[in-house]
């Protein structure tokens, strides 16, 4: 029905999560039909250019375009680390502006189903950075795998640092980017200990 490079381009969103058939025929044919050309075209090389650009830090494993990431470039944090499972959740608890340490990303949690092992998380270089801090609060989901993983890091650590968990209040298995801001900023105040 559409022509092949179209065809590629409806798939290409379908790949996008939270994007079903109908929805990546809308936005393609908008980007091609709706838009004008110049701004189709600098979305294709925004699009490209972030990706190129785009790095881990070097420290934390969260995303910047510098080898290392404006909060591990902040000098003036508390010293305390916020082990999260992905980069998205170091932004929503920044946005909630009350949490002043430095974080790390495991990049994952553990999740035997889809093959994800200790191996695979950012650990080791977990392990290298704990000399700097004084408690690690762990902050991944109450899920099962998030709370496998929580309980693997606590085996690991809990002999080097002290280790608090956030106090959610959210009915178990709820994701924390959906808690509102209010609701995290208590779960770091009251976070308690392992
Ligand atoms: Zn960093």
């Amino acid at each position: 029905m559409y022509p092949k490079s179209l065809e590629k381009l409806i798939e290409d969103f379908q790949k996008l999560p939270g994007i079903g058939e109908k929805t990546a025929e809308r936005l393609a044919l908008h980007l091609i039909t709706a838009q004008p050309k110049e701004d189709v075209l600098s979305f294709s090389k925004d699009l490209e250019e972030a990706y190129t650009s785009i790095k881990t830090c070097q420290i934390c494993h969260m995303i910047t375009d510098d080898t290392s990431c404006f909060v591990c470039k902040d000098t003036n944090r508390e010293p305390i680390v916020m082990v999260v499972a992905e980069a998205k959740d170091v932004i929503v608890l920044e946005k909630m502006q009350t949490y002043r340490g430095y974080y790390h990303v495991l990049g994952n949690v553990i999740d035997f189903s889809r093959g994800i092992t200790n191996e695979d998380l950012n650990i080791e270089s977990l392990h290298q950075r704990l000399s700097q801090f004084e408690e690690m609060i762990i902050a991944t989901n109450s899920t099962v795998e998030g709370e496998l993983t929580a309980r693997y890091l606590h085996s690991l650590f809990n002999e080097t640092i002290k280790i608090t968990r956030l106090a959610y209040g959210l009915p178990v298995g709820t994701d924390f980017k959906y808690a509102d801001s209010q609701t995290l900023a208590k779960a770091v105040e009251n976070r308690k200990g392992f």
